[in-house]
């Protein structure tokens, strides 16, 4: 599996482009500005890509999606609960400096436990509500592409609308901290890491502990592990 960060704007948000080797296949992950420089690469790895997957919609994490959707004609993956914030886009994004923001629109609604194909690889969906109400966190086998959920040294906020603090740190518990350690971290923002040094060393998980989630339709972020 091929795995391109593209880090866009200036708030340094990490975009990924994940392909299947065999087929070429690809899914783009948060594009959050600077499209022409996502879609640059995209021509550079000869990916097909035909769907982009966001795990939030922060104004950061889709500025860009409209326009590579359009370019490209991939169908847009989001949580529903995501939808609250598109009223505020254009304003937050003036505010950060974002360019060409665009209310984006949501092709397939993410639903918790779904499973997204992209030629022979699958990646899993497994809801995250803390950071915002929709956070998704996306896994492909031992590669966790985390959005705001955790980052290296560090968690989401949840002093933004729509954020939990008691939220996030059950999706921590659930989601990061059930999954092996050797399971590698791509946060939405700064270097990737590990299920294991975060363990270790992030201050936010002291005191948290793995605790898988019994709902109803029984989905541990481990399943396909
Ligand atoms: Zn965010
Ligand atoms: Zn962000």
């Amino acid at each position: 599996m091929t795995i391109e960060k593209v880090t866009v704007s200036p708030l340094l948000e990490n975009c990924y482009i994940v392909g299947d080797e065999t087929t070429k296949e690809g899914v783009i992950i948060d594009p959050g500005d600077e499209p022409d420089r996502i879609l640059r690469r995209v021509a550079s790895l000869e990916l097909k890509i035909g769907k982009i997957v966001n795990t939030h919609a922060h104004v950061d994490h889709v500025c860009a999606v409209q326009a590579v959707k359009e370019a490209l004609g991939a169908a847009f993956y989001l949580h529903p609960a995501e939808a609250m914030h598109f009223p505020r886009l254009q304003e937050s994004a003036a505010m950060f400096g974002l360019s060409g923001a665009r209310v984006p629109t949501v092709d397939v609604e993410l639903v918790d436990g779904d499973v997204i194909l992209f030629g022979s690889s699958r990646m899993k969906i497994v809801s995250t509500p803390g950071h915002t109400p929709g956070h998704c966190i996306l896994i492909v086998n031992q590669d966790v592409f985390c959005g705001d959920l955790i980052f290296a040294g560090s968690i989401g906020r949840t002093d933004f609308p729509g954020g939990d603090y008691p939220a996030i740190v059950a999706s921590l518990e659930s989601a990061i901290l059930t999954l092996p350690d050797e399971t590698r971290l791509h946060p939405g923002h700064g270097p990737s890491t590990t299920v294991a040094v975060e363990k270790q060393y992030n201050p936010f998980l002291r005191g948290l502990t793995a605790r898988p989630r019994a709902t109803p339709g029984g989905h541990a972020a481990s399943d396909i592990m």
